[in-house]
């Protein structure tokens, strides 16, 4: 569990080396749960935004709200490690809320032609209550569902099917867009995608690492892509780190981009100065051939 290397001692107020050794693992994961028990999650809990980019347009079209906990004692928390907890010990529902509640906030101030995408766990569409809890809040909001795209991942949906399915469709009833997060690292593909109420894909950014070398995750990111097309969904790809990577993309047809070649996750208060047209640098560097191996 690398993540409990995050936890920190609260009682010695230094930090605790975890080993390999279970009781250590133990120790350290019941101090996290502990602490997000505790903790004043209002106040604690924040979403950086990062931007996802239509390079044919050259704009950025949306945000995704990715999760941060900055704990007094534990510091911030990566969202891998607090997320997992928060499912374990049945506080997800309330996390969800609360995050939520704050990107909706946040997106009043944003220019209507401005997406939000929003990651949801398993457990927030795992019953109609759940899901109902969820679609109320969205419909309270303010803002016009269709601009909400919710994120889930295959592994998500996997737990059981046909309830994923009907919370989906509950969700898409309310006008909001499912995305599909991760795609290609679960079992799943082109079965869940044509039998789910699904309007976007985005591509996990493990085939980014290998992008420039390898024709095999050029022609899957390819094949993906045209997918996509044939089915009328939108495709994202995550992980967009270089210029090379932008480039060979764009060679294969692919539209929208996410990763820090474009922008890292920003705080709230720089979304409104990155929402538009993005720098010339980012988007344009990039009609030059790239030669592949
Ligand atoms: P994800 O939804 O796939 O989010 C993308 C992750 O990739 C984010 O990590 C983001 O910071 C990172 N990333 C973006 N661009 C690049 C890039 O170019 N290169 C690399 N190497 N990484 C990039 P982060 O913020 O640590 O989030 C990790 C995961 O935690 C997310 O993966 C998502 O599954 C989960 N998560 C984050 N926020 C929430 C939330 O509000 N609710 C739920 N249920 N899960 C969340
Ligand atoms: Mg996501
Ligand atoms: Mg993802
Ligand atoms: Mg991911």
């Amino acid at each position: 569990d690398y993540a409990l290397y995050y936890a920190k001692e609260h009682r010695r107020g230094r930090p605790v080396v975890f080993t390999a050794d279970h009781e250590d693992a133990i120790r350290a994961r019941s101090i996290l749960e502990q602490e997000l028990r505790q903790a004043d999650l209002e106040a604690e809990l924040t979403l950086e935004y990062q931007p996802i980019v239509d390079v044919a347009a050259g704009r950025v079209v949306a945000f995704e709200a990715l999760a941060r906990w900055t704990n007094p004692r534990l510091g911030r928390v990566p969202p891998g490690v607090f997320i997992v907890a928060a499912e374990r010990i049945g506080l997800i529902g309330t996390i969800t809320a609360i995050l939520l509640g704050k990107a909706i906030a946040a997106m009043r101030g944003w220019p209507d032609a401005i997406g939000l995408s929003f990651n949801l766990s398993a457990h927030d569409i795992a019953s109609p209550a759940a899901v109902a809890r969820l679609a109320a809040l969205i419909e309270a909001g303010g803002v016009a569902p269709e601009r909400i795209a919710l994120e889930i991942t295959e592994t998500a949906l996997m737990h059981d099917f046909d309830a994923a399915r009907d919370a989906l469709l509950a969700l898409k009833a309310i006008g909001a867009q499912i995305s599909l997060d991760d795609f290609g690292t679960g079992y799943s593909s082109l079965g869940y995608v044509r039998r789910l109420p699904i309007d976007k894909i985005k591509v996990d950014r493990s085939f980014m690492a290998d992008l420039l070398v390898d024709k095999a995750s050029r022609d899957i990111v390819k094949s993906i892509v045209d997918l996509c097309r044939n089915l009328n969904l939108d495709c994202i790809i995550e992980g967009v780190e270089t210029a090379d990577h932008l480039s060979i993309l764009r060679g294969l047809g692919c539209r929208s981009m996410q990763g820090y070649h474009f922008s890292p996750p920003v705080p709230a208060s720089e979304v409104t100065r990155l929402a538009g047209p993005v720098d010339a640098a980012s988007a344009e560097a990039v009609d030059a051939e790239v030669s592949l191996v």
